[in-house]
């Protein structure tokens, strides 16, 4: 049942058994998406947002470790459960250290996973907070750009803002008047805008923010 008032969970488990059960063990606390392979796994997990992720270590054509390097190198920092058959130490290091934030051995209590869940869910930044700028993660609450190399850029607030209005609407392109209308600024000089666009590129990219010519801005793929 599609419920979408429920926070939204991606599990990747390929078990044709325990996949359907664990959703219907989780489905009446978390809106559960079931993903069979690590591939469906990835695409998912990139083109939708998420508020958790229980995914099995071990899945066909990309395992549960690699998927969860490959979404934190995307800059996808929601919270992930590895589920391991292995109990190994060296196997929940490995699971932490590709980018999980907890992990559990099969066979899990049912209560202690939505636990686990709980308690990774309770703290954490939404990643729909961070913004995915042409490969650049934005932060506008910490006005920081991070490059996809990892290397972190701080904004002035108003570099942010700017940032943050032309982000959040990828397929409009902003007039000066419209800019300034928004950084509650409507009485200043246009020209204020190219300043700031100016200070943006020259941090970030110059691709950062695209001049559309005769109309404005908008945001660029800052490669
Ligand atoms: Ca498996």
């Amino acid at each position: 049942m599609h419920t979408p008032e429920l926070p939204r969970l991606l599990l990747v488990e390929d078990d044709p058994v325990l996949g359907p059960l664990i959703a219907e063990l989780l489905a009446d606390d978390y809106d559960v998406h079931l993903a069979a392979d690590g591939q469906k796994g990835l695409h998912l997990g990139l083109t939708e947002q998420w508020d958790a992720m229980v995914i099995d270590r071990g899945l066909p054509v990309m395992d549960g470790l690699e998927l969860v390097a490959a979404l934190r190198r995307k800059g996808v920092a929601t919270p992930a459960i590895i589920l391991t058959a292995l109990g190994a130490t060296a196997d929940k290091i490995a699971g932490l250290d590709a980018g999980a934030n907890d992990y559990m051995s099969k066979p899990f209590d049912a209560g202690e996973l939505r636990a686990r869940l709980r308690a990774m869910t309770r703290s954490f930044v939404p990643a729909a907070s961070l913004v995915d700028v042409g490969g650049w993660l934005f932060d506008p609450a910490n006005r920081s750009l991070r490059s996809p190399y990892g290397e972190l850029v701080g904004l002035t607030a108003k570099e942010s803002e700017l940032l943050a209005l032309l982000a959040d609407s990828p397929e409009k392109v902003f007039t000066r008047g419209e800019l300034l209308a928004g950084l509650c600024h409507p009485d200043d000089s246009q020209s204020v805008i190219d300043t700031y666009v100016h200070y943006l590129r020259k941090k970030v990219s110059k691709s950062l923010v695209r001049t559309v010519h005769g109309l404005g801005y908008q945001i660029g793929d800052g490669a």
